[in-house]
């Protein structure tokens, strides 16, 4: 009977998470910056209006059906682009076909190698050979993306099974985001949870500790073992407010850009949980104390809140405000603690300023995922979580996010599962209704809101 409940069970959960997969073979040529890919991808929603996204560069040798035979395609000709990527769709004479569960697709890219110039510009969005690494992160579309038109929302997180072979010189390593990198000129990596594939490939060293890695970097060990006991205090403040492990291991990437930079200027890309830097000595990442600067704090806190709050949460009407604005709720904890009241104090002041002339609508009059736009989900939603915690106080707050947690195991997340949360955590039903009054349903909300944080924290 036990067996039999949790078959039920488990049926049901994975009913609820199918996650779409990819599965197949990668060839990069670092010499010639060649990119040869076969893929099949299954598990995929039933979409009408769809499109299927690959980089510009990619040139498709064919599109397979699930039983191996070739299916005609648009976007070959006269094809429209999308960002980076141009699109395509699946069709017979007559009209465009729905998104098949599965899909194979084979194609092959050429990319210029910077070795010994530059290009104008660089971003998280160029494959960028430069003669010792290759960089493609997710927003360059070298795996296929699939567009999913009527919710305007991207599937570009996959559970994988790829075998990476790589031409070159035989100091290689290859690091697919989600993974241990590894020394190898082909090796094969797996991931059981839906992560961004992000590429990074080449001549290069890395260091671990506790499963985190710095890749492509020549700090020292000392160095090395700062940057990682920095990221453990911010995991380890987490990691106690939601009395949960910090499961996720965190890749931290140097890489060197494909454009010509100033000295001293250095920018970043993240790509959930690699973190990437160019033109960056990661030694200064590191201050006299040892530690990294209070803005870091809190980017890492963010983001190593996505920990809990990340593609988990990532469904319904307010599926930014459960990934968003709670991550940056959990960064403010990990800057009061780490970085002290008054750092936090002018985090908050700054997102006061930011949401001050703008318009939103209340939390329970939300009918589609974009009305929480960034300013929204960054700044607004996140001083409405701080004001929970000021009114129900941290323990509570905690037990609520918990309970939450646990819920959104189980199916989307809801005001109606906040509400059941908070009561659950120890919040009376007149209480919760009171602040649900006031700041989730009142079109005077966002003034609301302005009104406690300015008075509570006395800006
Ligand atoms: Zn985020």
């Amino acid at each position: 009977m036990r067996q039999l409940q949790f078959l039920i069970l488990f049926l049901f959960s994975s009913f609820l998470f199918a996650q779409p997969k990819i599965t197949g073979n990668v060839t990069v040529d670092m010499e010639n910056g060649l990119i040869d890919c076969d893929f099949s991808i299954s598990a995929l929603p039933n979409l009408k209006d769809y499109s299927i996204l690959l980089n510009k560069g990619m040139n498709i040798k064919y599109f397979k059906n699930k039983s191996g035979n070739l299916v005609y395609y648009e976007g070959h000709y006269d094809g429209k682009m999308k960002g980076e990527a141009l699109e395509y769709f699946l069709a017979d004479e007559n009209s465009k076909l729905n998104l098949p569960n599965e899909l194979n697709v084979s194609y092959i890219g050429a990319f210029p190698v910077y070795q010994n110039d530059f290009n104008m510009f660089d971003y998280k969005g160029i494959i960028a050979f430069n003669g010792k690494t290759l960089r493609a992160a997710e927003q360059t579309k070298w795996y296929p993306v699939i567009y999913d038109v009527t919710n305007d929302k991207l599937i570009d997180s996959y559970l994988y099974d790829i075998t990476i072979t790589v031409k070159g010189n035989s100091q290689l390593s290859i690091f697919i985001n989600g993974s241990p990198p590894k020394k190898a000129q082909k090796s094969r990596f797996k991931s059981e949870k839906a992560q961004q594939p992000l590429l990074f490939i080449g001549n290069y060293n890395f260091l671990e500790k506790d499963g985190n890695f710095i890749l492509n970097s020549d700090v020292d060990k000392e160095t090395a073992d700062k940057i990682f006991s920095n990221i453990e205090m911010i995991k380890k403040v987490l990691s106690k407010n939601l009395e949960s492990d910090f499961q996720d291991k965190i890749y931290i990437i140097n890489h060197i850009p494909v454009n010509k930079r100033d000295k001293g200027s250095n920018w970043g890309f993240n790509t959930y949980p690699t973190f990437a830097f160019a033109g960056l000595d990661f030694k200064d990442l590191i201050n006299k104390n040892g530690k990294i600067s209070d803005n870091n704090y809190k980017f890492f806190g963010h983001e190593f809140g996505h920990n809990y709050f990340g593609s988990n949460v990532m469904s319904g009407k307010l599926s930014w405000f459960w990934v968003e604005s709670f991550a940056e709720y959990l960064s403010f904890n990990v800057v009061e603690e780490l970085c002290g009241k008054d750092y936090l104090k002018q985090v908050l002041t700054d997102k006061l300023k930011i949401v001050n002339d703008k318009n939103f609508i209340p939390l329970s009059k939300i009918t589609n995922t974009e009305q929480i736009d960034q300013t929204y989900r960054y700044h607004l939603a996140p001083l409405l979580l701080k004001l929970f915690e000021d009114q129900f106080g941290k323990e509570k707050t905690n037990k609520t996010l918990k309970n939450l947690l646990e819920i959104s195991k189980k199916g989307t997340l809801t005001l109606e599962s906040l509400e059941k949360s908070a009561i659950k955590a120890g919040i009376s039903k007149y209480d919760f209704t009171a602040f649900k009054n006031k700041y989730l349903d009142n079109d005077n909300f966002k003034q609301n809101i302005i009104n406690h944080i300015k008075e509570f924290h006395k800006i």
